[in-house]
């Protein structure tokens, strides 16, 4: 096993061996750029170290030999005291994980060689300003300390000196600073700061290795679905010095705008400074532009290489690099990471630069990121009073009161209130207040804080770092400089994408893509980028996309938006309202007359609820499912109305009508609804009611078809188990679509299908396929019936847990629990086709709108997804990567 690579040996494709720092330093060594030596420990030694509880056999010796190269390259040894080599230790994992993982420089510096470095560079104040940074790094990552108690003891030497620039200490301030530093060292880490450079070369790798497994980076890949067993690979590589004197600098570069995607070089460049003071922003950086009057050789250079990187990589990519005395070293490259906005632009600029061809462009691009580019915005030309301005951490344009704790989110929210949760800064134990907010405003961290990271993985708007603000959650209030006091309760709008807070409730406006959607002219260019790879994906797609709609305004709407039919009507959504009354008639029906004669005051009612829907999607398929839940959730609540009735009777004031009510709750009532009486099973006992339906959604039909439309009903029966459930249900549908024909002189075109929502019924999918004409899959239920989770309880409950066990890193109502409920799609959509070679199968449960369940249903040969009509677009999206 080689647990270790030299740079000049691998390739941009070993993410997964040499991490994607590893991987890309090897690229860009191999491309002749200008790359400080060095080598790159595997994410296999990672893994080995992290199972075994230390080194692998042969790391050590591995590693010293590729010491002992680079030094020969170098031409001095690590540490050495007249003239010391100092490396850099750096993690790299496949997926970036950014700020979530160690970094230490500097590594060979001590209380000798730091003496010949002084006098090899000539420069005394460089040398120590090294070597208090090792000591900084080094106490802080591998020796855990916290990093606050060096930060205190740099600004009191800031202070002391009357400066707020690190520049201005100097060689006494900073020869002192380094007696303090280790001091800090000696007194909380319990032991002297190593002087063996070897020995700190060793700890810092380790640290590097454990800090895979802190509680921001597991969180962090919780968020990002990145798997916990990858592990980093950690690179050594000879330092070269960005704070070498004014000649020398560190910066950051994008070759294009990652925020906008605009064409052209953007980026950041602070002089005399190392790498992690530009990300810091301890002193003010410098732009490209400005970087060229500073040093103009290395700035021309540089956007040579930028240029180069990006033809190289057919992407966007972003840059660490630093120049020391007046020479330019690539210290990173990596593709780089964009706002959803960008990604649309860039993807269709390098098509038309002929950087990469269409079919790439829609690979290019997220579900996830159309869906952030359809968040409503608040209105610009609507009143406003700023209040703060922060990061804009997650997209989208939140209102709601301000809380300042998560048992109160949870509690206004459950009382149907919105709120943001407003934090100094929030940890672990906010998700739940996370979960119930429209949005979270934090005054402190960035873009990488907790905060930014869960909300951007729950797609939660989020404003973070808004430091002006004063958030004291003791006194559930924070204030703004202007003497502006916000207290729990008051309304405020923040804004993820520009990172505004606004006093009150700002009214939203929709998105330029989603008027876009709607039909209207919308001359905008990232407009006109999405319209392009939403028609090449339309192009490219197998899988149809239908929505789920219950109103003919969804209906319209999801079509507008690209719906090619409804996969799942839920007519139960058309007994609410003022029809709750007639559904009661229905249930406390004492004899079959009265059933009869509630059954007809339905029927109209209903009948013009399909004609509608029949209008909007005319020419299209329109799966209308028959009443599903159990008949109680349309009767008062048993509680509520025992409460009443007792009172009532206690003032001797009998109501008939509630006590004939109580009764049938109290009949209805089950323990387990949702494996009660239900689906067809309530066909099955008040068979009035499937043939009222049937009747109603075949007139209507009739009606659309005599007036020159084609209506395309699709009758579907839920929580069908067993195959003669079906045929009894099915066998009434048939007899009323008889009587309506025979009634009007018509032949209906329509056609009679099952839910697969079941386990029992994916098993016998090939019995139950004889009597039916389709299949859709009811994911929900089928997850719900799987695991055996109550999908209305246990998501709030204990999946926190089981996230943190790693049980699974989704919510698998959220996200297709491929192995065991996919494996039951996979099976049933096998074995009903067996039945039936041309079955249509589709599916109709949450996942249908989501990106990876999309590309799973497309793999096992779905013919369409359903979806809620905002989901529609980004699953036709999604359904075109599939197959590029
Ligand atoms: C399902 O179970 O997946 C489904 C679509 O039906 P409902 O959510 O209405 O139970
Ligand atoms: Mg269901």
């Amino acid at each position: 096993m080689t647990y270790v690579y030299t740079f000049a040996s691998g390739d941009k494709d070993q993410r997964d061996l040499l991490g994607g720092k590893g991987a890309n330093l090897a690229e860009m060594t191999n491309l002749g750029l200008p790359v400080p030596p060095g080598f790159t420990i595997t994410t296999e030694a990672c893994r080995a170290y992290l199972r075994d509880g230390g080194d692998p056999d042969g790391l050590a010796e591995e590693i010293s030999a590729h010491l002992d190269a680079l030094e020969s390259t170098m031409g001095r040894r690590l540490g050495q005291v007249d003239d010391p080599l100092l490396v850099s230790v750096r993690s790299g994992a496949k997926f970036s994980m950014p700020g979530m993982m160690e970094t230490v420089l500097n590594i060979g510096l001590n209380d000798e060689s730091v003496v010949g470095l002084a006098r090899q560079s000539e420069d005394e104040r460089f040398a120590l300003d090294s070597y208090r940074r090792l000591l900084q790094m080094f106490g802080a990552t591998v020796l855990g300390i916290d990093a606050e108690h060096f930060a205190e003891a740099l600004d009191a030497a800031k202070k002391a000196r009357g400066t707020d620039s690190d520049l201005d200490l100097d060689t006494d301030d900073l020869t002192a600073l380094v007696e303090t530093f280790k001091g800090i060292v000696r007194e909380r880490a319990g032991r002297e700061f190593p002087q063996e450079p070897r020995e700190q070369l060793d700890l810092a790798m380790r640290a590097v290795f454990d800090s895979w497994n802190t509680d921001r980076a597991r969180l962090y890949r919780r968020q990002e679905r990145i798997p916990d067993d990858l592990g980093t690979a950690v690179n050594v590589q000879a330092m070269v010095f960005g704070n070498f004197g004014m000649s020398s600098g560190s910066g950051v570069a994008f070759t294009r705008d990652p925020a906008s995607g605009a064409q052209g070089q953007y980026g950041d460049y602070l002089q005399n400074a190392q790498g992690e003071d530009v990300v810091a922003g301890i002193r003010n950086t410098v732009s490209l532009a400005d970087f060229a009057e500073v040093d103009r050789r290395s700035h021309d250079e540089l956007l040579a290489i930028m240029a180069r990187l990006e033809r190289h990589y057919r992407d966007m990519c972003d840059i660490e690099f630093t120049v020391e005395r007046g020479k330019l070293w690539m210290l990173q490259t990596r593709v780089g990471k964009r706002t959803p906005e960008a990604a649309f632009r860039i993807a269709v600029h390098m098509v038309d630069e002929g950087l990469i061809e269409m079919d790439e462009a829609v690979t290019r691009v997220t579900g996830a990121q159309l869906a952030q580019l359809m968040f409503p915005r608040f209105d610009e030309s609507a009143e406003r009073t700023l209040l703060a301005k922060g990061m804009n951490a997650s997209p989208g344009a939140a209102v709601g009161k301000a809380v300042f704790d998560s048992d109160t989110a949870v509690e206004w929210a459950d009382r149907g209130d919105d709120v943001i949760l407003v934090r100094k800064e929030t940890n672990p134990d906010d998700l739940r207040g996370m979960v119930a907010a429209r949005g979270i405003l934090t005054s402190r961290g960035g873009k990488t804080s907790h905060a930014a990271v869960v909300a951007r993985g729950m797609g939660r708007t989020c404003v973070c770092g808004a430091d002006t603000l004063d958030v004291d959650t003791r006194a559930r209030e924070f204030r703004t400089p202007d003497g502006v006091t916000v207290r729990e309760g008051d309304l405020i709008s923040i804004d993820g994408t520009t990172g505004e807070v606004f006093a009150g409730e700002v009214p939203v406006s929709a998105a330029l893509v989603v008027r876009h959607f709607e039909g209207e002219k919308v001359d905008d260019d990232l407009v006109h980028a999405v319209a392009r790879i939403m028609a090449h994906a339309d192009g490219a797609r197998r899988l149809r996309v239908r929505t789920n709609a219950d109103t003919p305004e969804d209906a319209a709407r999801a079509r507008r938006f690209g719906a090619q039919g409804v996969g799942l009507c839920r007519t139960e959504h058309m007994f609410l309202g003022d029809r709750r009354e007639l559904v009661e008639r229905l249930i406390v029906a004492e004899d079959e007359d009265a059933q009869h004669a509630a059954l007809e005051a339905l029927l109209p009612l209903q009948r013009q609820d399909f004609v509608e829907i029949f209008e909007t999607m005319d020419g299209l398929p329109v799966t209308i499912r028959l009443i599903d839940p159990p008949l109680h959730e349309f009767l008062p609540d048993l509680t509520e109305l025992s409460v009443r009735v007792a009172l009532a009777e206690e003032r001797g004031e009998v109501d008939e009508r509630d006590q004939v009510l109580l009764r049938h709750v109290r009949r209805l009532h089950e323990q387990n609804p949702m494996l009660g009486l239900r689906g067809v099973r309530l066909g099955i006992q008040i068979p009035g009611l499937f043939r009222m339906q049937a009747r109603a959604i075949l007139e209507a039909a009739a009606d659309r078809a005599a007036e020159g439309m084609r209506p395309l009903p699709e009758i579907m029966i839920p929580l069908v188990a067993s195959v003669r459930e079906l045929e009894i249900v099915k066998a009434d549908i048939l007899a009323v679509a008889r009587e309506i024909e025979e009634e009007r002189e018509v032949t209906l075109t329509y056609s009679i299908g099952t839910m697969i929502e079941l386990p029992r019924a994916a098993f016998l999918a090939d019995r139950i396929a004889k009597e039916a004409q389709f299949f859709s899959f009811g994911t929900n239920d089928l997850t719900q019936m799987a695991w055996g989770f109550s999908r209305d309880d246990v998501e709030a409950s204990f999946f926190s847990r089981y996230f943190e066990h790693a049980i699974f890193d989704v919510s698998p109502f959220e996200s297709l629990d491929q192995q065991g409920v996919g494996g039951m799609v996979e099976m049933g959509t096998k074995k009903g086709r067996k039945t039936k070679p041309d079955l249509k199968v589709g599916v109709c449960g949450e996942h249908g709108g989501d990106p990876r369940s999309i590309h799973f249903f497309d793999k096992v040969g779905l013919d369409y997804v359903s979806c809620s009509p905002f989901r529609v677009p980004v699953a036709r999206l999604e359904a075109g990567r599939s197959v590029l």
